[in-house]
């Protein structure tokens, strides 16, 4: 399958999208920990894209275009992928429906997962990941057993340095004025599926397995 996640920021994507893509075993794609990765290493794009991504905005769309049609070339998105966190503009959407047309491919399903904005300002406050083996953790909502160690691998946990509250509400108006609007482009393409997200995170996981048309 050839699945799209959808939703603000702090909404639960990469919660979701390391259950989903264990689910259907799929590639989990995330734009946003392949900029991370890239800034780690110091790479020259990785430099660039850090200066938007410190700031709480979108990294250009060439740059993210052009990661992304490169790591759809791998092998392991042959039989689908989970693309999480892009496309978060029309361009970037439309450049997706290009690059899968050239491939004779095209999207199954764009999974929107829909929480308030206080909700989600107290989700990415609280969010904390290990340095280490990138789990996720929230202090509050799913607290790891030492507050900065983490449960499964006993690497560091880490707060991003784009959660702090006042990034945080760049992002989410970011969101509002970019990325929005694609909710209603997918619903136009008969693509679109809304999910509950401010549920129990397994609850969440339920409701994606049953709209999953699988
Ligand atoms: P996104 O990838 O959409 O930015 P994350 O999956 O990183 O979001 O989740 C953001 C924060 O919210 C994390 O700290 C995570 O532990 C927490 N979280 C995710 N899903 C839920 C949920 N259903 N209920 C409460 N907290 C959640
Ligand atoms: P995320 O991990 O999805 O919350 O993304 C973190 C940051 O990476 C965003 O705030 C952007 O600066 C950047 N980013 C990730 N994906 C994209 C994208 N598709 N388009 C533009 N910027 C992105």
């Amino acid at each position: 399958m050839n699945l799209v996640l959808l939703g603000p920021p702090g909404a639960g994507k990469g919660t979701q999208a390391i259950r989903i893509s264990k689910h259907l075993g799929i590639p989990h794609i995330s734009t946003g920990d392949m900029f991370r990765r890239a800034t780690a290493a110091k790479t020259e794009m990785g430099e660039k894209a850090s200066q938007y991504m410190n700031r709480g905005e979108l990294v250009p769309d060439e740059i993210v275009i052009g990661v992304v049609n490169e790591r759809l070339q791998e092998g392991d998105c042959a039989s689908g992928f989970l693309l999480d966190g892009f496309p978060r503009t029309i361009a970037q959407a439309e450049a997706l429906e290009k690059a899968l047309a050239r491939g004779n491919k095209k999207l199954d399903q764009v999974l929107d997962i829909e929480v308030g904005e206080e909700e989600l300002v107290r989700r990415l406050t609280g969010r904390r990941t290990c340095r280490s083996c990138g789990k996720i953790y929230h202090l509050v909502f799913d607290p790891p057993k030492a507050p900065t160690t983490c449960d499964v691998c006993s690497g560091d946990l880490v707060q991003r340095e784009d959660d702090g509250e006042e990034t945080v509400r760049n992002r989410l108006r970011v969101y509002q004025e970019q990325t929005y609007k694609l909710i209603d482009y997918y619903r136009k393409r008969d693509l679109l599926s809304v999910i509950d997200g401010k549920q129990e995170v397994e609850t969440v996981f339920t409701d994606i397995e049953e709209l999953l048309r699988v």
